[in-house]
C-alpha cells in the first residue's frame, strides 16, 4: 500500500496546504480518501489522474472535504475520461442520499460504466482490501467516519476530521501508520477536532506503530510546535503531512 498526501490543510486557503485529500494506492488500485478543493490538480501534480481511480471515500460532507467531489463525477462523464472499469463512492451513513439531493442534480453520475454511491458498512472488501469505519464525533448535523484500510498485512488509519474518541484509538489497534487530523495545538482545542497532544494521547492508546499528523489550521510560529506537543504523548515514529508527501507502506 502506498499513500499521497494530496491536501494537508483545511477549509482555510492556503497555497501550502492543500484542502483535505489523500491517495491510497494498492497494487493496480487507485483510490481517494476525501477529495477537497484543488484535488484533481493535485493528483496531475502528484502524476496521477482522476481517470485512475477506482473509488473515493468520503470521511463527511464538511464543504472542504467534498469540495471537488462533484467535479470528479463530472469529469468522470466528460468525453475521453477513456475508462469503463467500475467506480466506487463511499461515506458515512446518509452520505448516499447526500449525493443523490446535493450532487447528482448538478454532476450526473456517467452512465457507461458502473458507478455505485453506498454508505459504507462496518467491514467490506473491496478488490482484495479489506476496508474498515468507525463512526467519529465531529458534526451534529451530519454523519462521520474514520477508515482503516488492510491488505496483506499492512494497515493504515484515516481518522477524517473527529474530536477525542477513545473508541478511535480502539479502532486504531496497532496499525502500521495512523493519519489523525490535527487542527490546532492544545490551548487552541476546537469543538469537533483534535488538537497536537490529544493526537499523541489516542495513537498511544490504539499503540499505532507509526504516526502522521495532518489538516492543520494555519497557527502562529512553525509548524514544528504540533510535532513537539504530540511528542509529549507518543514515543513511536512521528511526522508532519506535507502536501504530496508519499509513504509506501511496503518498503
Ligand atoms: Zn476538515
Ligand atoms: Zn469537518
Amino acid at each position: 500500500m502506498k499513500v499521497i498526501i494530496l491536501g494537508s490543510g483545511t477549509g482555510v486557503p492556503s497555497l501550502r496546504r492543500g484542502a483535505p485529500a489523500n491517495w491510497l494506492g494498492v497494487e493496480d488500485r487507485r483510490y481517494l480518501i476525501d477529495c477537497g478543493s484543488g484535488t484533481l490538480l493535485q493528483l496531475e501534480r502528484a502524476g496521477h489522474s482522476f481517470r485512475e481511480l477506482d473509488g473515493v471515500f468520503i470521511t463527511h460532507v464538511h464543504a472542504d472535504h467534498i469540495g471537488d467531489l462533484t467535479p470528479l463525477v463530472h469529469a468522470l462523464r466528460l468525453p475521453g475520461s477513456g475508462r469503463d472499469k467500475p467506480f466506487h463512492l463511499y461515506g458515512p451513513p446518509g452520505f448516499s442520499d447526500f449525493f443523490a439531493r446535493i450532487v447528482a442534480p448538478v454532476a450526473a453520475p456517467p452512465g457507461s460504466f458502473p458507478f455505485h454511491v453506498l454508505d459504507a458498512p462496518p467491514v467490506w472488501e473491496l478488490d482484495g482490501l479489506t476496508i474498515r469505519t468507525h463512526a467519529t464525533p465531529h458534526s451534529d448535523r451530519f454523519s462521520s467516519c474514520a477508515y482503516r484500510f488492510e491488505h496483506r498485512g499492512r494497515s493504515v488509519c484515516f481518522s477524517g476530521d473527529t474530536d477525542w474518541d477513545p473508541g478511535l484509538a480502539a479502532f486504531m489497534n496497532a496499525v502500521d501508520l495512523a493519519i489523525l487530523e490535527c487542527s490546532t495545538l492544545d490551548a487552541d482545542k476546537a469543538v469537533g477536532h483534535l488538537s497536537a497532544g490529544l493526537c499523541g494521547q489516542l495513537a498511544t492508546m490504539g499503540g499505532v506503530r507509526s504516526l502522521l499528523l495532518n489538516h492543520f489550521y494555519p497557527i502562529e510560529g512553525p509548524d514544528s510546535r504540533f510535532l513537539e506537543e504530540c511528542r509529549r504523548h507518543f514515543a513511536g515514529p512521528l511526522e508532519l503531512a506535507h502536501d504530496l508527501m508519499v509513504r509506501d507502506l511496503e518498503a
